[in-house]
């Protein structure tokens, strides 16, 4: 999985399948389903840990064959953008500047595809997907489409309420029309903020903890003294503490543990749980890989 996680770690899946149409992806998830064959779906693997010790079963890749991009109208006429889940968000965010249509520029810069993004609630800059989407298309587990409208109530902070179906397929979010300059103007300001505060040129999942309720996650491992702390070839970043980082040469099982280690060190300091933002994948066991039991 290491070409598929911007961590660059995992073992190998049993199977990885990027299908190229619709059709495909239904006909594969029944088809899957049907054969008891255990699978889940990935977009660019920028949130996930999969585990040095692979993934069971296939893992689909919803990538460039997904990335359908059009214009429609909703409810009184209102401007909308209806969107393939793999498309990348920042190539969401230029098709919609290159046509005066404004609401996603948070997303710039952000490097999942729309999928992922409606799947985590991304976020950025005061701007969250639950925000803007208004309807989403969904796969289940025997292979059934299902539209839905959603609101601000369906998701959480950095993820979903109460999943509707296993794959999303496609997202509506809802724009308003500025001027392209404008538009564009704010997403270069975003980028320029992005590159201030984040590591560059190491490979990273972005965040790796979610914020717990009123402190930034990355401020308590920064006052825990952990910036720069290293486990194997993973580092808590120099640059921006809530930042796991590959060295390089870091396994799965580095991130995991290094993950244990800042976890406890900022709960014996200010008594807060962090919680990954990540999502582990795969083959993973209670207390860690190096534990070996189930
Ligand atoms: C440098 C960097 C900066 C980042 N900055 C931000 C940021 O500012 N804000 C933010 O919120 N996040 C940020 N992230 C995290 C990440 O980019 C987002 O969470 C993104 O939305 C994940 O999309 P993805 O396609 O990579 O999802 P993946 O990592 O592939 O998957 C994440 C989860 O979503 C599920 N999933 C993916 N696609 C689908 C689908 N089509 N249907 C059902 N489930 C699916 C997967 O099973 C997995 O559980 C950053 C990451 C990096 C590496």
């Amino acid at each position: 999985m290491t070409g598929f996680s911007s961590l660059k770690v995992g073992g190998p899946a049993d199977a990885v399948i990027e299908p190229a149409t619709k059709e495909d992806l239904i006909r594969l998830v029944s088809c899957l389903t049907a054969e008891g064959v255990p699978w889940q779906v990935i977009g660019r693997g920028t949130n996930i840990l999969p585990a040095d010790q692979g993934v069971e079963g296939v893992v689909i890749v919803l990538g460039r064959h997904f990335a359908a991009i059009q214009e429609v109208v909703g409810e009184g006429g209102s401007r909308q953008v209806q969107v393939d889940a793999g498309c990348s968000l920042t190539k969401l965010v230029r098709w919609c500047a290159g046509r005066g249509l404004s609401g996603l520029e948070f997303c710039f810069g952000i490097p999942g595809s729309v999928g992922g993004a409606i799947v985590m609630n991304a976020g950025a800059w005061g701007g969250e997907i639950a925000q803007v989407i208004c309807e989403a298309e969904f796969l289940d587990d025997a292979g059934h489409l299902e539209h839905r409208l959603l609101t601000r109530n369906d998701f959480c902070y950095r993820g979903w309420r109460h999943p509707h179906g296993k794959v999303v397929v496609s997202g509506i979010f809802i724009v308003s029309s500025d001027e392209a300059p404008d538009i564009v103007e704010r997403c270069h300001r975003y980028a320029k903020a992005r590159a201030a505060k984040q590591p560059k040129g190491v490979a990273s999942a972005g965040s790796f903890f979610k914020n717990p309720e009123g402190v930034a996650a990355g401020w308590l491992i920064e006052q825990a003294g952990l910036k720069g702390l290293r486990v194997g070839g993973a580092e808590v970043s120099q640059v921006h503490a809530n930042f796991l980082i590959n060295r390089g040469r870091a396994c799965a099982d580095d991130f995991y543990q290094l993950m244990r280690v800042v976890q406890v060190q900022v709960r014996e300091k200010f008594g807060v749980e962090l919680s990954p933002e990540v999502k582990l994948l795969g083959r993973w066991y209670q207390g860690g890989a190096r534990d070996g039991k189930e």
